[in-house]
């Protein structure tokens, strides 16, 4: 099974033809999808403009979407590290770890689905490296009431993995990410608690 990189190169191929270099990207994203495959293709497709049917698709925008895409990997693999890095420290020490977040990491290790999207027309429309970062960035300073993404404070338990998804951007929430607090609202359905004062 090809790697992330090789099929990277045949998307930058000028040597292959369009279809297959439209191909080799959609096969990236079974190595790396932050929203999972459908999501991610959906949001590369709208964002650089190109049909999944587009005959006269100039791969310009393929490779823009290729760029977008590796950004984003390299954002979320370099944080995967530092992670894991921080893990060993912890062990050595004899700390345990914590385990929702670790339960997590295990699952979307990689990079596939971190914040999933089950509607793959429902997903953040900023670029993925931006969406990743934020994050990222909320993983890294502990739970919060609001979406770690859009910020949003509309969160309900919905989709068939049955866990916390966001009202505004449409991302699946990562548990360790919510307080419980806002764990305990979005299970109640309570999409803001402000909502009943209307
Ligand atoms: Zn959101």
């Amino acid at each position: 099974m090809a790697g992330f990189r090789s099929l990277a190169r045949q998307v930058r191929d000028p040597g292959c033809d369009t279809a297959l270099r439209r191909y080799s990207l959609r096969k990236c994203l079974e190595r790396f999808a932050p929203y999972g495959h459908r999501a991610t293709w959906d949001h590369l497709c709208r964002r650089h403009r190109f049909g999944p049917e587009d005959r006269e698709l100039d791969p310009g925008r393929l490779v823009a979407a290729l760029d977008e895409l590796e950004e984003a990997r390299a954002v979320w693999l370099a944080y995967e590290e530092r992670f894991a890095a921080r893990r060993r420290r912890e062990k050595q020490e004899g700390l345990r770890g914590l385990g929702t977040l670790d339960d997590w990491h295990r699952r979307v290790w990689g990079g596939n689905g971190v914040v999933r999207c089950e509607d793959p027309a429902v997903h953040p429309s900023d670029p993925l490296p931006e969406v990743l970062r934020r994050l990222i960035g909320a993983l890294e300073q502990g739970p919060g009431e609001a979406c770690p993404v859009c910020a949003g404070p509309r969160i309900a338990w919905e989709g068939p993995g049955l866990g916390p998804v966001c009202g505004d951007c449409g991302v699946g929430v990562p548990r360790a990410a919510l307080t419980s607090g806002a764990l305990a609202r979005a299970r109640a359905g309570r999409r803001c608690p402000l909502a009943s004062a209307a």
